[in-house]
């Protein structure tokens, strides 16, 4: 198990889809840039619907690039105690 997991807040959010063309594992998908696009679930984030949707979480490296891209605070990395 991770010892973190991501959290989105879609009320936050207003879709921009800044988050999704930072984030390293999205860029392997590159119809995925903008958040738009044929969609694959290769991919941890995308904006659906207008707001960021958490697809596979699996995927995610934790390395924090959403974040520091995210104008609103709409994602969060929350690390778990042990
Ligand atoms: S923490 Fe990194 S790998 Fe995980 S969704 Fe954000 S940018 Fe992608
Ligand atoms: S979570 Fe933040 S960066 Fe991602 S689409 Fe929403 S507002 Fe934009």
């Amino acid at each position: 198990m991770k010892a973190y997991e991501l959290v989105v807040y879609r009320e936050k959010c207003h879709g921009c889809g800044n988050c999704v063309i930072a984030c390293p594992v999205n860029a392997k998908n590159p119809e995925t840039w903008g958040g738009k696009g044929p969609y694959s679930d290769d991919v941890v984030i995308r904006v659906e619907n207008g707001a960021v949707a958490i697809i596979n979480k699996d995927l995610c490296g934790g390395c924090g690039a959403c974040i520091e891209a995210c104008p609103v605070g709409a994602i969060e990395l929350v690390f778990k105690r042990k």
